[in-house]
């Protein structure tokens, strides 16, 4: 079965006088927990702090974008193999923060997701509407497009290897959460068409994060859904105590609905 996942992604936050205290909070508060993977992204410039708070402890460190070229004349890029020395396993490619501000097309993204499966880690890629897209019922045409862009000829094996995000637009930073049956709704969807990319079984053991405005109050009611598999989190992983909260909830409502 899948195993829930809790990605916090602190994007452009986080200094290393800030990281280091963040890290090392989430990492103490969550000495005990079980049943579930959390991977921190800072920003690049903490990514090597960070990798020394976590060393040692079962939390995972991930990388919130990369070049798509493993080296090269692109000046002010990181490229995978920068990130996979550091110790990252996951990397975040095509946040709509990204899409957005620059520039980013599937095309690129989809070099990306090539990139980073090549070079050993896991691509978490992000699809999602717009409140627009959602408004016009666009919501299915949109993700579909961006999934089968983004993961265009990426072999099943390759596929297998890699973490959806569902995240839509209008709930990213807005404090408006997709509710509970709205993002089941597409993660099904999500997952249908990850089984005609792979095959049924692979699709099973594909996991498909919410994102969007999760936070501790309303994690639980999220991941009691079968078919969400943990969260990818902005503002609500800047406070130690609350992302890690929220990170409980999760796994305990992942067991419930799991039962393992
Ligand atoms: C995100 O940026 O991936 C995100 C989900 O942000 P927030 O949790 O702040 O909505």
């Amino acid at each position: 079965m899948r195993t829930p996942l809790c990605i916090a992604n602190w994007k452009m936050h986080g200094t290393l006088a800030e990281a280091r205290p963040l890290a090392t909070g989430v990492r103490d508060g969550l000495r005990r927990v079980k049943d579930i993977e959390v991977v921190l992204c800072p920003p690049f410039t903490a990514l090597a702090a960070v990798a020394e708070v976590l060393a040692g402890s079962p939390l995972k460190l991930g990388a919130q974008n990369c070049h798509a070229e493993a080296s090269g004349a692109h000046t002010g890029e990181i490229a995978p193999p920068m990130l996979s020395e550091l110790g990252c396993g996951y990397v975040i490619v095509g946040h709509s923060e990204r899409r957005r501000e620059m520039g980013e097309t599937d095309e690129l993204i989809n070099r990306k997701v090539h990139s980073v499966l090549a070079h050993g880690m896991i691509a978490v890629l992000c699809v999602g509407e717009t409140a627009e897209e959602r408004r016009q019922g666009l919501t299915f045409t949109t993700v579909e497009g961006q999934l089968r862009a983004g993961l265009a000829d990426v072999a099943p094996e390759g596929i297998a290897g890699t973490v959806l995000a569902y995240e839509p637009v209008w709930a990213i930073g807005t404090g408006v959460n997709a509710t509970p049956s709205q993002a089941a709704e597409v993660h099904g969807y999500l997952r249908g068409l990850l089984s005609e990319l792979t095959s049924k079984d692979t699709a099973a053991t594909i996991r498909i994060l919410y994102g969007g405005s999760v936070k501790a109050e309303n994690a639980d009611a999220l991941a009691a859904e079968a078919e969400i598999d943990g969260a990818l989190v902005g503002g609500a992983s800047l406070n130690a105590q609350g992302f890690v909260n929220l990170v409980k909830k999760t796994a305990r409502a992942g067991v419930a609905v799991r039962g393992t």
